[in-house]
């Protein structure tokens, strides 16, 4: 991805005036009063740029990237010797639960269907597994040292190769600060889904005590719905900003906006997609 209409003719950035070679496109949940959406980041100065949309009716747009299939599967990867301790709020096999409720939920995932590529199907995947990395991440890691950190994890063997075929969750621990360019983990965002090039993948760092969840001040809750958000939007929009969009937010983005409190018959909270069959926002049954 280089540039997308909404970024195209935009040549020099808005925060301090220097020529824009290209832009880097990330499927953001804002924290807070930050909206979320496709962020721009400039390159090379990293400012966020904000692009403008077109006004008007709800228009759920197919933009030609790779999209998810049932055959792919999700990989959960713990960063850090956090995960290995005992006796925490919540553990690995707690977070790899949700995942699979998540992904074989037949209202939740299932309804995905109708947003399969032509010739396709999206709907209810499967985990493969998970994966603790006991290395510790740096406090303060950007996404540009996560990108790299996953290709060294899948050329030295530590992670599967997945290819176009799946993708990652990356899980962190408290203490750990994520940043993309000057952005930082709660202060402006939740979490975020990405691509490295050759590898897709979501980031959920340690839940934010505020500005991520409306619903309970559970930290677990937290987590699932980010993690709710992040699996549906990778999976609508593999490539972030080539997927499913509305203007520049993706399906959840979207119904973020006006948010309502949903769980799925599993108990998770989830974040609701746009149902472009129903013309509203998910809800169980
Ligand atoms: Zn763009
Ligand atoms: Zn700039």
């Amino acid at each position: 991805m280089t540039r997308c209409r909404y970024c195209a003719g935009i040549k020099a950035c808005k925060v301090c005036g220097q020529p824009i070679s290209d832009f880097i496109h990330v499927g953001v949940r804002g924290a807070g009063t930050n909206s979320s959406g496709i962020w721009h980041y400039a390159v090379p100065c990293g400012h966020k740029q904000v692009v403008q949309v077109e006004a008007g009716a709800v228009q759920v747009v197919y933009n030609g990237g790779p999209l998810w299939n049932t055959r792919y599967r999700w990989l959960d990867v713990f960063w850090g010797d956090y995960w290995q301790k005992q006796n925490l709020p919540f553990n690995m096999d707690q977070i790899d639960k949700v995942v699979m409720d998540i992904e074989t939920n037949a209202s939740y995932s299932g309804g995905l269907k109708q947003y399969a590529a032509t010739g396709g199907d999206m709907g209810i995947s499967s985990l493969m597994g998970s994966k603790v990395v006991p290395t510790n991440p740096p406090q303060v890691v950007d996404d540009s040292q996560i990108q790299k950190q996953l290709e060294t994890w899948i050329d030295g063997g530590v992670l599967p190769d997945l290819g176009m075929k799946g993708a990652y969750n990356i899980f962190l621990g408290p203490g750990v600060s994520v940043t993309l360019q000057g952005d930082s983990s709660c202060a402006t965002f939740c979490d975020f889904h990405n691509f490295t090039g050759k590898h897709a993948y979501t980031v959920e760092p340690y839940p934010c005590s505020s500005g991520c969840n409306q619903c309970t001040a559970n930290p677990f809750d937290t987590l699932t719905q980010g993690l709710s958000e992040e699996m549906t939007e990778l999976k609508t929009d593999f490539v972030p900003g080539t997927g499913w969009l509305i203007g520049q937010l993706e399906l959840c983005d979207f119904c973020d906006q006006q948010f309502q409190c949903r769980q799925i018959d599993t108990g998770e909270y989830v974040n609701a997609w746009y149902d472009r069959s129903k013309g509203s926002c998910w809800k169980p049954g």
